[in-house]
């Protein structure tokens, strides 16, 4: 009973805060969730502190002897500034399930491919018979899979800048760090804020361990082994060309199984392959295992052809790097729906990758207007009101053999609960049409 005769705050009453909550339990804490929201629900038999109480909140000195924050909060709100201005020690959600567990792990970060990746080399795992679950900040919390007691052999373990924030000893077997691209601007001061937050993930690491890393990257990875990948530039250890994989040069085996398209994908599949292969699990094995795994939903998928126009559902591109991705991905024509919430991300760059590809533009949400300025002098650009008209507008300026492609840029709450809602609707406007 680690914390027997302890009362542990919980912050956050998510899956995070969920699953700490269990977990604090199981080794004896009594618990307390807090959590300020309006719609904050209570969380199974536990004592919760809810909504406008939270926010009346007065923490006194020895009440708590630890608080543990979800990554939804962030560490200089006020709500935990009252237990740490109090003295009460804060952990970060997987700081504290790290210590409760020795299932060795994969940490996946990066800007884009994170979901991606991280389900791939679960599947990986699986396939080649070593037990293994998606988890952290893609579907179920650390604390939550700790706390069921099942016994994994590798933890695909997604970890997000804002879990980073609050780590003191975690590390991982194998860390991979995808790419790195400006996003996020909305909870980060600037782009070296976020970065900083990212590369912590390398903090721990010790020379027994691998950091996988995207070529070209500009990121330490410590005492860790580095081994770097890349389908784009072929002096990276692992490369992908012309649909196979190489290996210092030596092809390990093919794409031609794998449902994934585009490099931005065999990138992510690389990333997996070197993951394998950290744990000793062999190539043709592990590309055999992938070959079922399918393509997250909205994430350059293929919707409909109607018309011979290929109509693609990218809604979770939700920063610039993820839409220059998609376009690089595809073969033919465009025609982009791009646009959404201010995330006051810069979307100049992608000026020059347009590059004729591109034929025209359909703008929606809050930053229409702003993406018609910059990019009204290059080609056609027209704002559309809502995901109906937006289809409509884009279909119209289409011609056979294109794409129209749904692929924002950036969030969605200015218009939608989310990028799946988002997705969601942009499909069905997709299915209406005739
Ligand atoms: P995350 O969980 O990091 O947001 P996803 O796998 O959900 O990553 O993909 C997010 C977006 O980034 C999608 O639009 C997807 O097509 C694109 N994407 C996926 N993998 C990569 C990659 N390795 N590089 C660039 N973009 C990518």
């Amino acid at each position: 009973m680690r914390f027997a005769s302890q009362h542990i705050a919980i912050l956050g009453a998510g899956r995070s805060g969920l699953g700490a909550a269990r977990l604090a339990r199981l080794h004896g804490a009594e618990v307390t969730i807090f959590d300020e929201g309006e719609k904050a629900k209570p969380v199974e038999d536990f004592n919760c502190v809810l909504g406008q109480a939270a926010r009346d909140l007065v923490v006194k000195p020895g009440e708590f002897q630890q608080v543990i924050i979800s990554p939804g909060l962030d560490e200089h709100w006020p709500l935990p500034k009252k237990f740490t201005d109090a003295g009460v020690p804060l952990v970060g959600e997987t700081e504290f399930a790290f210590h409760l567990t020795d299932m060795p792990m994969a940490a996946i970060t990066g800007t884009n491919g994170k979901s991606t990746c991280t389900e791939l080399i679960a599947a990986l795992f699986n396939g080649c018979g070593m037990k293994s679950l998606p988890c952290g900040n893609h579907g179920v919390s650390l604390s939550e899979v700790v706390a069921s007691g099942v016994r994994y052999d590798v933890l695909a373990l997604e970890i997000s800048s804002f879990q980073l924030e609050t780590i003191r000893d975690f590390r991982a077997k194998a860390t991979l760090w995808l790419n790195f691209a400006p996003d996020h601007l909305d909870r980060y001061p600037n782009m070296e804020a976020y970065f900083a937050a990212k590369a912590r993930v390398f903090e721990n690491v010790t020379a027994d361990d691998v950091a996988i890393v995207r070529a070209g990257e500009s990121v330490s990875s410590g005492a860790a082994q580095r081994w770097t990948f890349s389908a784009y530039d072929e002096e990276a250890g692992y490369t992908y060309n012309a649909g196979s994989f190489y290996h210092l040069g030596e092809e390990i085996g093919s794409a031609s199984g794998l449902k994934l398209r585009g490099k931005h994908n065999m990138e992510n599949v690389l990333a997996a392959l070197m993951t394998g292969r950290v744990f000793g699990l062999e190539y043709s094995k592990m590309l055999k295992a992938m070959e079922s795994y399918e393509p997250p939903r909205h994430r350059c998928e293929l919707v409909r052809t109607l018309h011979d126009r290929e109509y693609i559902n990218d809604s979770k591109a939700t920063n610039l790097h993820a839409l220059e991705a998609c376009l690089r991905s595809q073969e033919r024509p465009i025609v982009l729906i791009a646009g959404g919430k201010d995330k006051e991300l810069d979307y100049r760059p992608l000026r020059a990758e347009l590059n004729g590809q591109v034929r025209a533009m359909v703008l929606i949400g809050e930053i229409a207007e702003q993406l018609k300025q910059t990019f009204g002098d290059l080609l056609p650009c027209q704002c559309a009101t809502d995901m109906a008209e937006a289809v409509r507008l884009a279909t119209e300026v289409s011609q056979a053999g294109d794409a129209i492609i749904l692929s924002p840029g950036t969030s969605s709450f200015d218009m939608y609960t989310g990028y799946a809602q988002r997705g969601d609707v942009f499909r069905e406007a997709v299915y209406a049409l005739n």
